[in-house]
């Protein structure tokens, strides 16, 4: 295919483009998806699948070394076979790779095109020495790690969540300079391949954005494993390279250097638009340097639409394939289908996992509403016992007027998975007496979610004393 019309051109092949690709190809429209780098983006090559083959390496080790807690014994010594473990996950990305490769490349209308991709005008691209047109133009750009400025960062060998894991011999000490969820993830995951680690984290807790009881809860199974944790903590400079790297910190306002074998930085990531040349098609950014979008993530031009990280609307693997299935329902099923319609959810994919929907219980507390909360931990939880693997708990958030669910977050076994329970009757739209008095399976973390809902208590802060709300029935199903 050497014409270079095209009716729709995806830029970025993430975890949206190629699905809108594929799905406007198999109405016959002529589309190019134009990647600079490789098929499948961030998920596929550098986030979620890579890493969650390292944490599945790295959940065996723990397994192997603890093994005797399962009466299960291991005749000698544990070892991490690191070149082995990449090997592994180098294969499982391969293959998702491609995967896509040949699903787009069997289809008769759409031509991948390989390169950098900048506007030229509003609706024409240059790639290399060659320029498309399209009616209609998609961004899937994504995003990057952010680099801080920090004097000597730059000379000191530091790795990224793409680099890191290029790695085939295990590092003897681990620095990581962000204690957020990419960063603690690469940190429980060193630490049971056998490094030391250390965490270094600016704000007063890990994992600012969840609650202060869950920062908690996570700092403790990760010290208990033997991660060390430095909260509060500005770094000021790196010094050294690759092999004896030292980050200088002020800490409470006294200097204190956190010295290591390597450095992670992971404090954060920003959208990918430079280089694309958004002036010249009029794209304008929000503040932060996102694609501003409208609710249906149509940009300032209304023949460009922005899909996944780059719009700031998400950041996560399911809200760009979510963008995906908006874009794609309003063009071409006659829908009108909204961003806004959709109900924050992730993991963090540490061991136990957090699961989390919905509102947290300081946005609860922040919203005005008199909330309900009901809580359990994992040490009670029959099927947590069972596996000996107790860390953690249950927090479910209710409206007490309206009864409708707001939020949960499950730190501990399966809370990946049971997570789902809850959001789906927020999807739903119903009063959590639905979810109360639903039957689960038993022996299962999701069977205790109606229990924890039988124990429904006002959240502090948000009511008058001693007011419950309508049909409130403690203990009762
Ligand atoms: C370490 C790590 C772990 C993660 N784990 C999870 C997880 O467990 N669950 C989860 O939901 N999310 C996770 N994420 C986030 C997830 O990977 C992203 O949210 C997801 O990939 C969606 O990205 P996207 O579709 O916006 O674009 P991306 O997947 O980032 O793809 C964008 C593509 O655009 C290309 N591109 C950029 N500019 C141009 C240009 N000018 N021309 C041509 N091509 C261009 C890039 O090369 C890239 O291939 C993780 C991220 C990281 C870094």
């Amino acid at each position: 295919m050497t014409d270079s019309r095209f009716e729709a051109i995806i830029v970025g092949a993430g975890q949206s483009g190629p699905f809108l690709a594929a799905r406007m190809a198999e109405r016959g429209q002529r589309v190019a998806v134009i990647e600079k780098r490789w098929l499948g983006g961030t998920c596929v090559n550098d986030g979620c699948i890579p890493t969650k083959t390292l944490v599945a390496s790295a959940r065996a080790a723990w397994v192997a070394r603890n093994a005797a807690r399962w009466g299960v014994t291991i005749g000698g010594p544990v070892g991490v076979d690191l070149a082995a473990v990449k090997a592994r996950k180098d294969r499982i990305v391969a293959e998702s790779r491609g995967n896509l490769a040949k699903w787009l490349g069997g289809l008769a209308s759409l031509e991948v095109i390989e390169g950098e991709a900048r506007f030229v005008d509003p609706h024409t691209l240059r790639v290399g020495d060659r320029e498309v047109t399209g009616d209609k133009i998609f961004l899937n750009t994504g995003a990057r790690p952010v680099i801080p400025r920090l004097p000597g960062l730059s000379d000191a060998g530091y790795l990224t969540s793409e680099s890191i894991m290029e790695l085939d011999v295990l590092p003897a000490h681990l620095v990581v300079l962000g204690g957020s969820y990419i960063g603690l993830e690469f940190a429980q995951m060193y630490r049971r391949f056998g490094a030391a680690v250390t965490v270094i984290e600016r704000g007063d807790r890990l994992i600012p954005r969840e609650d202060p009881d869950i920062s908690a809860e996570l700092a403790a199974i990760l010290t208990g494993e033997g991660v060390d944790v430095v909260c509060g903590a500005e770094a000021t400079a790196v010094t050294g390279g690759r092999g004896d790297v030292r980050v200088e910190l002020t800490v409470a306002g006294a200097p204190r250097t956190v010295a290591g074998s390597h450095l992670l930085v992971a404090v954060g990531r920003a959208p990918f638009t430079a280089g694309l040349g958004l002036d010249a098609a009029g794209v304008a950014l929000d503040a932060r340097g996102y694609i501003t979008t409208d609710d249906r993530l149509v940009t300032s031009v209304p023949h460009i639409w922005a899909l996944g990280d780059v719009n700031g609307r998400g950041g996560f693997t399911h809200t760009s394939y979510d963008d995906f299935q908006i874009v794609a329902a309003n063009l071409l099923d006659g829908a009108d289908r909204r961003v806004s319609e959709r109900i924050p959810i992730y993991g963090v994919y540490t061991d136990p996992p957090l699961g989390r929907c919905g509102m947290t219980a300081t946005e609860a507390r922040a919203s005005g509403r008199r909330v309900l909360i009901g809580k359990r931990a994992m040490a009670r939880v029959g099927r947590a016992r069972e596996r000996d693997e107790t860390a953690g708990s249950i927090q479910i958030l209710v409206d007490a007027d309206s009864r409708e669910v707001l939020g949960a977050t499950i730190l501990g076994i399966e809370g990946d998975e049971a997570i789902h329970a809850v959001v789906d009757i927020m999807y739903a739209d119903v009063p959590y007496t639905v979810l109360q008095r639903a039957v689960h399976a038993h022996p299962t973390v999701s069977e205790l979610l109606p229990t924890v809902l039988d124990a429904l208590e006002p959240l502090e802060g948000t009511h008058e004393p001693a007011r419950r709300p309508l049909g409130f029935a403690p203990g009762g199903r």
